[in-house]
């Protein structure tokens, strides 16, 4: 066993590294928050290093999709942290959200990233369903009793994603949808599907969103995909053959769809990101330990001034990717006119270089780096795919130009 040289708590270099013992303890992630907010992050980070940190290896290499884990989760408020308190949300804000995000993914990025996109889920159907629709739906996704999956992407649409090709005619008190959608995470183990579909003519306009229930006749899935990371969470596509779904399952008016899912793919930006954040920190606090205690040339590796500096400018990069996740979080909840661009900004910025950071810390591993008994590697395997959905990277500079050159 390996002791801190700082405080004597044991370092386990292996996947069950603690990340709220003291000599990892959360440091700058705290500072400049409410009481109240510390008192939620806390319960996340113990929540991480109990009940997801022992684990998350194992969820990895066995692909276990965590539902009791999650339901967990689901008890201490994080199954609706920003859906209303009325249909069972905790009715926190961007902010706190965030917060609750990047502490959870220390523990595990691909199990909280999958809770971010059904936290997303949930708050589009609060949003912008109706009351019936909300009291039906959002109980039970906020306990996470049931699971929800975000279905937007199809094989021929991706990066433009308003060219999409599910159709959804409506007969009589139905709507019979037909298509497929790719790379739908949680597909095939969820229970509520809110799906981006075409009901009109081309472009974003001609897009309903309608909440399809497992079990609808004609709804089916594709195989399991193999992931180089997100392995806790089952990707499948979602096809559906004729699938009659009741026209009281469609979320606002017949062509407000697209908006629907700009909208809630703004905050699960701002969330993705936070999982990154929360890599970056369990990786940095990972190669700081490693550099006190590995020694090579007669010497700590903290020793190097190669090295430090390094870390140094690791722990820079992630206060910096903080502090515009944040800042972005708060200027969505306050509906702030540069709220798109900044979540663009943040997702674009954070994932990138916090991806940089959980690499570095593999670099600073050396062998042992590679090894999946040391928990760096998952960190950076789990990330890398950040950079990728929600819109990709080259997606959100395309977003934050456009806003930018159109401006008066
Ligand atoms: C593990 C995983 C989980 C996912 N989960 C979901 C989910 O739950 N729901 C969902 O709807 N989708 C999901 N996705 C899909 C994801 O959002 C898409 O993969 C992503 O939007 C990119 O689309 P694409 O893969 O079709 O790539 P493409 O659109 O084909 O892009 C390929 C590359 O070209 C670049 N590119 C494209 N157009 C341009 C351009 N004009 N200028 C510059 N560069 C460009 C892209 O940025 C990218 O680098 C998931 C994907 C993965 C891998």
């Amino acid at each position: 066993k390996l002791l801190c040289v700082k405080c004597d708590a044991t370092l386990s270099q292996s996947v069950e590294f603690d990340i709220s013992a003291p000599c990892v303890s959360p440091w700058t992630a705290s500072y400049g928050l409410t009481d109240e907010q510390k008192e939620f992050q806390k319960v996340a980070f113990d929540f991480a290093a109990n009940e997801m940190a022992p684990h998350m290896a194992e969820w990895d290499q066995k692909e276990v999709f965590p539902v009791e884990a999650m339901r967990k989760a689901a008890q201490l408020g994080f199954g609706g942290i920003y859906t209303r308190p009325e249909v069972g949300g905790s009715g926190l804000s961007r902010l706190d959200t965030s917060i609750i995000f990047e502490a959870l993914s220390t523990g595990c990025v691909s199990t909280t990233a999958y809770i971010s996109i059904h936290n997303m889920c949930a708050w589009m159907i609060d949003t912008f369903g109706n009351d019936e629709q909300r009291e039906r739906f959002c109980p039970d996704l906020c306990s996470m009793e049931k699971f929800a999956s975000y279905c937007l992407t199809e094989p021929g649409s991706g990066s433009d994603a308003a060219s999409l090709l599910t159709s959804a005619q409506r007969k009589g008190d139905h709507y019979v949808l037909n298509g497929s959608k790719a790379f739908i995470s949680g597909g095939g183990d969820t229970d509520v599907y809110v799906v981006m579909c075409r009901t009109g003519g081309k472009g974003p306009k001609g897009i309903s969103c309608l909440v399809v229930e497992k079990g609808t006749p004609g709804l089916s899935f594709g195989k399991k995909e193999k992931k180089v990371g997100w392995n806790s969470q089952p990707t499948r596509a979602v096809i559906f053959e004729d699938c009659a779904v009741p026209a009281t399952n469609r979320l606002g008016e017949e062509g407000q769809g697209f908006n629907i899912a700009m909208k809630g793919l703004n905050g699960g930006r701002i969330n993705i990101a936070s999982c990154s954040l929360g890599a970056a920190h369990a990786s940095v606090l990972l190669a700081r330990d490693h550099l006190l205690v590995r020694k090579q040339f007669g010497e700590t590796l903290a020793n190097s001034q190669f090295l430090q500096f390094k870390l140094a400018e690791m722990a820079t990069k992630l206060v910096a990717s903080r502090l515009l996740v944040r800042e972005a979080a708060t200027a969505l909840q306050e509906n702030r006119a540069d709220a798109v661009s900044l979540c663009s900004m943040a997702k674009l910025f954070v994932t990138d270089e916090c991806f940089n950071v959980c690499n570095q810390a593999l670099q600073m591993h050396g062998g042992y780096g590679y090894l999946k008994d040391y928990a760096v590697q998952q960190f950076v395997r789990d990330i890398r795919v950040h950079q990728i959905l929600e819109g990709t990277n080259e997606v959100m500079r395309m977003i934050i130009s456009r806003n930018l050159l159109t401006e008066s």
